[in-house]
């Protein structure tokens, strides 16, 4: 079957949700009995957002295959539960990459290389890549930014070329937009809808479906309103109210019938009624909490919670499981001190030390899970958190007072984490660290074990650093156990503590994934002892 392809393009303003709409879909049109993916498209010149601050655009996420990648593939993962790939996300800068490579090749026989067609052939190819491999009947492509931005041109050119060459039931475009609400007059406004309809006219592309955003119903007129004055069906204005939390938009958009109308207009059949149980019983258990618990999450990033996206989202699964609402408290690692510790996390039911990079906010991190490990508060420690968690045990339990990580002291005589000699070699940043997803066995008898109840699991990786293993004996006499390991390279994925509660590091970001249906078993844990924890 040729597979249907779907454009999400959003006007207005950013910000709107485009992601979660797209995702939303996705999940109904998959409980509807069909196979789908989702398909982000960014126009910016990085290659990908490996190297961007996470104050940028957040998080980084990290597929199975490796990929640094958008926020938005966490959430589609999340949503649907299955896993994405590199061909998932696909920026200009990936797409020029590819384009002057080809140039110095000489591909192009001598002709002038242009946005149109060598850039648009290009956005082109990468969109239909997912389509070829078969496995999918329907396709979800979101263009990053919003229309009239100079840079996303190119990308709806290209979304207007395949309209053009695609039956019209094989592609449709849903526009996503904003209706301000003017407390004044009480009224919804759609000229801005109107406005942003037309700029998409201009680049030759009509939406089919138009998802407005609002913080009030829309009426009956307004409705037909926009229908008219953006050449829609009537029932193509979709609805979409505020919620309060995202994983309540699928259910919305299924009140509102966006999968509906999007198989109508495909010629798809409706099949079933989408099977959402398990997810109706998942919002059930995250609205209706037994217990309340407080974790603080200690980064240096803790203005832009976007930045933590994917931990903050397996904190609510997590919850959710152990009928418990999480609290997270975001807690600045620059601001803690040994004089401070006792009063700012006093109130905690566990601690959450981020991943992250550079010096910044180190020390902080360190006093933190000092704190942590003195007064048996559920600790997890990720990547960045893991290393300091080792770093911390090196200094106040073993005694090593200069011990360190080279990321942050090239010469510390007690380097327990180290960059590993085929890293070391490499000078680039961009794509260079350890990603994707590596092999761990875990040691029967611990923590570890309990939570995953398997002694082989896969887990996804994004850093430079590893334990130096030179040091193993020195910390498992003294407690800290080495319970996950890389089996081909021996290298530490997680440390725990023999005499604590619950406390432990991994290397590896299991945050990336925990899903709707799928929470994972580390974060279920590490809720579990602090719910234990508060009941103390
Ligand atoms: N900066 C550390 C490293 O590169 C940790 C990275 C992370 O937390 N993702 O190893």
């Amino acid at each position: 079957m040729t597979p249907k392809y779907i454009f999400v393009t959003g006007g207005v303003t950013s910000s709107l949700g485009k992601g979660i709409i797209a995702a939303s879909l996705a999940k109904l049109l998959q409980a509807r009995g069909y196979s789908v993916t989702i398909q982000k498209l960014d126009p910016y010149i990085n290659v990908d957002p490996g190297t961007l601050n996470p104050y940028e655009h957040g998080e980084c996420f990290v597929t199975e295959d490796g990929a640094e990648t958008d926020l938005d593939l966490g959430h589609y993962e999340r949503f649907l539960n299955i896993p994405t790939s590199q061909a998932n996300n696909v920026t200009t800068g990936r797409i020029y990459q590819y384009v002057i490579n080809q140039e110095r090749e000489g591909a192009y026989l001598g002709k002038t290389v242009q946005v149109i067609p060598h850039i648009t052939d290009e956005i082109k190819r990468r969109i239909k890549l997912l389509g070829e491999t078969g496995e999918f009947e329907i396709i979800i492509t979101e263009i990053g930014g919003t229309v009239g931005d100079i840079e996303s041109l190119p990308y709806i050119e290209a979304v207007r070329q395949l309209l053009w060459e695609m039956k019209e039931e094989d592609a449709l475009v849903i526009h996503l937009t904003l209706l301000p609400y003017l407390s004044s007059t009480k009224e919804l406004k759609t000229k801005p809808t109107q406005h942003s309809v037309k700029m998409l006219l201009e680049s030759g592309v009509q939406p089919d479906i138009l998802v407005c955003r609002t913080e009030h119903m829309i009426t009956k007129e307004v409705r037909k309103k926009i229908a008219l004055f953006c050449n829609v069906d009537s029932n193509a204005v979709i609805e979409a109210l505020d919620v309060p939390t995202i994983y309540d938009v699928p259910l919305m958009m299924l009140k509102e019938k966006l999968d509906k109308t999007v198989l109508a207009k495909m010629k798809l059949s409706a099949k079933n009624e989408p099977d959402m149980d398990s997810w109706k019983s998942f919002l059930t258990r995250h609205k209706n909490p037994k217990h309340e618990i407080r974790i603080g999450l200690i980064g240096k990033y803790v203005e832009l919670p976007d930045a933590y996206k994917s931990i903050i989202e397996a904190f609510i699964h997590a919850g959710a499981e152990n009928e418990s609402r999480v609290r997270v408290q975001y807690i600045h690692s620059e601001l803690l001190a040994e004089d401070n510790i006792d009063k700012k996390l006093a109130d905690l039911d566990g601690i959450l030390v981020a991943p992250g990079f550079g010096d910044r906010g180190i020390e902080g991190k360190i006093t933190a899970i000092k704190y942590a490990r003195e007064n048996n508060v559920p600790f997890f420690g990720i990547c960045l958190g893991m290393q300091m968690a080792v770093i911390e045990f090196a200094r106040n339990v073993i005694g090593w007072k200069d011990a360190h990580s080279t990321e942050m002291n090239s010469k510390t005589k007690h380097a327990v984490i180290d960059m590993m000699p085929d890293q070391k070699k490499i000078t680039a940043k961009g794509g260079t660290m350890r990603l994707g997803s590596y092999t761990c066995e875990i040691a029967k008898d611990s923590k570890a074990y309990k939570a995953y109840e398997k002694s082989k699991v896969s887990e996804r990786h994004r850093h430079r650093y590893e334990f130096n293993s030179h040091y193993q004996k020195e910390f498992e006499d003294n407690g800290m156990l080495i319970t996950g390991v890389n089996p081909e390279t021996r290298l530490a994925e997680i440390v725990e503590l023999k005499n604590h509660p619950y406390f432990i590091g991994v290397q590896f970001h299991p945050e990336y994934k925990s899903t709707v249906l799928n929470p994972h078993p580390l974060f279920i844990r590490f809720i579990k002892a602090a719910v234990t924890y508060s009941q103390r």
